[in-house]
């Protein structure tokens, strides 16, 4: 087994829920060991876990890996740091905030600052809706964990 072959068959698994951005960009793909794929769910509740586990198995298999398992290790917890620098920039230009420290986020359509939370939730557990007073717009950002 070839672990840069398993990786890039990887980086075409897009996530459920943002097509724009694969697994491995979004960190959820922790390592490629020996006969093995280590993998983070981004979000515990998330029901689109399932989904994603389900994904990179049918990938896998199309193309031979038949035997490479799939392991869920839920600790450590995956955090937004495994969010990559590729995956950050495409997360900005499919219009979602991404994830830093400051505690405000930054509205991806005009880049402004001044942004408020909406709901804890947005349109999936993972997400928080906030708003933009600046340019009115609505936007999705993960939630720090
Ligand atoms: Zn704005």
């Amino acid at each position: 087994m070839d672990p840069a072959a398993i990786w890039s068959i990887l980086e075409q698994v897009p996530d459920p829920e943002i097509p724009a951005v694969s697994v491995v960009d979004l960190g959820i793909v922790r390592s490629v060991e020996e006969g093995k794929v280590v993998i983070t769910p981004t979000y515990s509740g998330c029901p689109a876990t399932l989904f994603i586990e389900q994904s990179i198995r049918e990938a896998l298999d199309a193309a031979g890996f038949r035997s490479v398992g799939i392991e869920t290790a839920l600790f450590p917890a995956w955090s937004t740091d495994g969010i990559s620098d590729a995956g950050k920039e495409k997360l900005r230009a499919y219009g979602i905030a991404p994830p830093d420290l400051a505690k405000t986020a930054t509205c991806p359509q005009c880049g402004s600052t001044d942004t408020e939370e909406v709901s804890r939730f947005g349109s999936t557990p993972c997400k928080a809706q906030w708003r933009c007073r600046s340019c009115l717009e609505p936007f999705d950002r993960f939630k720090c964990h």
